[in-house]
Formats: C-alpha cells, sequence, structure tokens
C-alpha cells in the first residue's frame, strides 16, 4: 500500500487515514530519512526513490539555478 501526497495539501488518499506529518519533513542532502519511498525535490520537483539504506541523495545529485534555492527532499510518497 503507498500513501500519495495530493498536491500540496498534507493529505494521504488511503480510507480511513488521518494527518499524517511524515509528509511536512524536509530532508537536506546527505541526511538519513525515516521513510522509504519516493522523495521530491521542493526546488525543481525532481523524484528520487529511497530504499534501502534510507540516505537522502548528495547534494551533487543535481544541479539548481538560484531561483530554485535549495535542494531539500520531502517524501512524496510513502511505501508502506
Ligand atoms: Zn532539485
Amino acid at each position: 500500500m503507498a500513501l500519495v501526497r495530493s498536491g500540496n495539501k498534507q493529505k494521504i488518499l488511503e480510507a480511513g487515514s488521518q494527518f499524517n506529518p511524515v509528509f511536512d519533513t524536509e530532508y537536506k542532502p546527505g541526511d538519513t530519512c525515516k521513510y522509504e519511498g519516493i522523495y521530491k525535490c521542493t526546488g525543481c520537483d525532481k523524484e528520487v526513490t529511497i530504499a534501502n539504506g534510507k540516505t537522502i541523495p548528495p547534494q551533487n545529485h543535481h544541479q539548481h539555478s538560484v531561483s530554485q534555492g535549495n535542494i531539500r527532499w520531502k517524501l512524496f510518497v510513502y511505501a508502506q
């Protein structure tokens, strides 16, 4: 069962589920995350799958323009 974030709302599309704060945690490059799943970069919407090890990709994973700001990852799909 995968939980999917709906747009910018902290809403999980699973019957009976409630607001889940795991989708609001931002991770910096190289951080260790708590959950396996698909993470999305808040600056450019690039997606990455985090599995074993649960380590967020390093700073050099991809490049941002100045307007995109720092690379920050947020959980997008939570693999349960
Ligand atoms: Zn990015």
